[in-house]
């Protein structure tokens, strides 16, 4: 971390009192962890810090230290809008545009506090910060929020609820340890949140063994109805309506991990899912090795994110953005499989 800047951040979290995190809409184990992490840390140095997130976070993350005291923006945005008036720094977390913090995007782009982004994310819009943290070859925002920590106040600055907050972002933004995960240093600090007193385990447990029924069954349904897989050209994609999220219960958090089911189908190299919501559709990409969905989603659907995970919203409808999506592909030679004619 660039250590000028390190420096001034200092200095500014020691001068200011009112201290406000904000994340991306549909705060993921990597936004809510890396908020909350960076929340316990500040409160201990006995700061005014409120954390804002667009839209609820999932069920499975609320036992995290601090969740409960978490402002949500489409609940209460009379609180959220004078919290943001009155902070004086502003942490964007885990994302790279602005755009991602949905309806929040205006108050905090005109917020008059100093901004410092810690990301992950490929090319951050940095003209919208004063302070930037990003790194982009690292497991998640968590990990950067424990070098940031660590950075400022030595290793012993951490402590249990920060070490759980930073182990549900690796853990959830890595899947368990199965991408994004070839950092040496991902290792090392997975092995000093032990030390601290982490129950791996019993993190494992509650994110993901506490799933409801109609999330299961939701899954089913995907898995044996939804699912096209386009051999010829390396693709699976879900696409689910309202009426079918409707049908299943769907709660935020619901169709997290879906996609990446399509792509582990062996000769598949890009795996998409759509799913209907609020009168838009989000998208999400996964791929394999060389397919850059963050530059498809990018150039496509106005989205990003990752080489090898990426999103999007798409304004069009279910069946037109489908219909986008089957049409762009085409052009993407690296996905075309060449048949063996003995096969
Ligand atoms: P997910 O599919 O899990 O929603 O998102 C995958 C990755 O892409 C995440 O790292 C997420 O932050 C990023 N992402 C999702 N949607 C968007 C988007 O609309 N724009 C950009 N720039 N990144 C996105
Ligand atoms: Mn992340």
């Amino acid at each position: 971390m660039d250590k000028t800047q390190l420096a001034s951040v200092k200095e500014l979290i020691s001068e200011k009192t009112n201290l406000l995190i904000v994340t991306h809409n549909n705060p993921d184990g990597d936004a809510l962890g890396s908020s909350m992490a960076l929340y316990n840390y500040l409160i201990k140095k006995n700061k005014n810090v409120s954390v804002i997130t667009p839209n609820h976070f999932p069920e499975n993350l609320a036992w995290l230290k601090g969740a409960d005291k978490v402002c949500i923006y489409n609940q209460n945005m009379a609180d959220a809008k004078k919290i943001i008036e009155q902070a004086e720094i502003i942490f964007c977390l885990d994302f790279n545009a602005l755009h991602r913090i949905d309806k929040m995007e205006e108050a905090i782009k005109t917020a008059t506090a100093h901004k410092v982004l810690i990301d992950h994310h490929l090319q951050p819009q940095l003209e919208n910060f004063n302070f930037v943290f990003s790194k982009i070859d690292i497991s998640s925002t968590s990990e950067l929020i424990y070098n940031f920590i660590v950075n400022l106040d030595g290793k012993d600055a951490i402590d249990k609820d920060m070490a759980d907050a930073i182990y549900v972002g690796i853990l959830t933004d890595t899947g368990s340890y199965s991408y994004s995960c070839n950092y040496e240093e991902t290792y090392t600090i997975s092995a000093h949140l032990l030390q601290i007193g982490i129950d791996a385990e019993a993190i494992h447990r509650k994110i993901y063994d506490t799933f409801s029924e109609s999330r299961l069954r939701l899954l089913g349904y995907c898995l044996s109805k939804k699912l096209i897989v386009i051999d010829e050209l390396s693709t699976a994609y879900i696409s689910l309506t309202r009426e079918e999220l409707n049908y299943f219960n769907y709660q935020v958090g619901d169709t997290e991990g879906l996609v990446n089911y399509a792509l582990s189908i062996e000769h598949i190299k890009l795996a998409v899912l759509f799913t209907e919501r609020e009168g838009l559709v989000r998208i999400s990409f996964r791929s394999k090795g060389d397919i850059d969905v963050n530059e498809f989603a990018r150039k496509h659907f106005n989205g990003g994110g990752h080489h090898n995970a990426s999103g999007a919203t798409s304004r069009i409808s279910l069946k037109e953005t489908i219909a986008k999506f089957n049409n762009s592909i085409k052009d993407y030679s690296e996905l075309y499989v060449i048949f063996d004619e003995e096969d």
